[in-house]
Order: C-alpha cells, then structure tokens, then sequence
C-alpha cells in the first residue's frame, strides 16, 4: 500500500509491456536495496505484533534462506514498529530510508497499524508482515490474490510466501 504513486507509474508502465499477469519477479520497489538477505532488525513491537512479525522472518528463511538477526537501536537494517495510525487506508507500510547509520547504508521501516491490524487473528498479521518483508527485499505488488506479494486490498488469501514471491526474490538476490 506503500508510495502508491510510484507504484501505480510502475505498473502502468509493465502492464503496457506484458500480456497478462504481473509477477512480483518482474518488477521492484527500488530496485535491490539491500547487499544480502542477512538482515539485522530491531523491534519495538507490542506482545501481539512480535510473534507474528517472528512468524513471518521464519517463513522468509524457509523460502529463500534469509537470516534475521535482531540487534541494537542504532545498529540495525529493519525497524518494526505498531502504532495507531487511525483509518489511513493501510494495515502497515514500509518505507526504504536508505539513510546512512553506522556501517550501513539502508535502513527500511516497517509500521503495522494498530487501527486495522488490532481485529486481525495471529495469522492474518503474520501475513501482513511478511508482505512487508517482500518489501524490505526490493518486491513490488501482484495482482494474483494466491501470491503473498498481492495488496491485502486486491484480495490476497496466503500469509506465507509462495513460489513466484520467493522467485521474486531470487531473482534480485
Ligand atoms: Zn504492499
């Protein structure tokens, strides 16, 4: 749901070039953000967020090998955070900083929003952080509701990630 603008520019362009469905493979947010898919992250996540957002970094290591490695507030690639950001439209954002701190160079934010996710089950944010994690790799959105890439607003009925999100990502990294 994130820079909505630039993503909709994104698509208008690939949906001019391919036939039919969009793979998350076939285009990126910003490209490859970061240099591996060993990421350290830190969290102020509240009780019913972390386990989840634990969830959904296993199910990334499953898919393609990806480690994290929770680490310092000021040393770290990834911040989860929740708040209440009242009717916004979105259940949770990332956004590729990619301001410099300490040895690196990246840094992405990913924010649950307490004001859709506070009715959801545990599985249901699982799913929602880790699409934010197909974020945090560089992915784009799908339109296909069975791939994890897919906006939850198009209809996305899987929590963990499936073969062309997991393509996606090996073919950024
Ligand atoms: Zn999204």
């Amino acid at each position: 749901m994130k820079k909505t603008v630039s993503l909709i520019a994104g698509s208008l362009i690939l949906l001019t070039v391919l036939p039919s469905s969009i793979f998350a493979y076939t285009y990126s947010d910003n490209g490859k953000p970061f240099p591996d898919m060993n990421f350290t992250y830190y969290s102020t996540l509240s009780a019913n967020y972390s386990g989840p957002a634990s969830a959904a970094m296993t199910d990334w290591s499953r898919a393609v090998g990806a480690t994290y490695t929770a680490s310092n507030s000021t040393s770290k690639e990834i911040h989860f955070s929740d708040n209440d950001y009242g009717a916004t439209g979105w259940n949770a954002t990332t956004d590729h900083h990619h301001v410099q701190f300490s040895s690196y160079d990246y840094l992405d934010e990913v924010r649950a929003n307490r004001h859709y996710m506070g009715s959801m089950s545990a599985v249901d944010r699982e799913g929602v952080f880790g699409h934010e994690l197909g974020h945090v790799f560089g992915l784009g959105h799908t339109t296909d509701p069975w791939t994890l890439m897919c906006n939850s607003l198009n209809g996305r009925v899987v929590v963990t990630p499936q073969l062309d999100d997991i393509q996606g990502v090996e073919s950024l990294y």
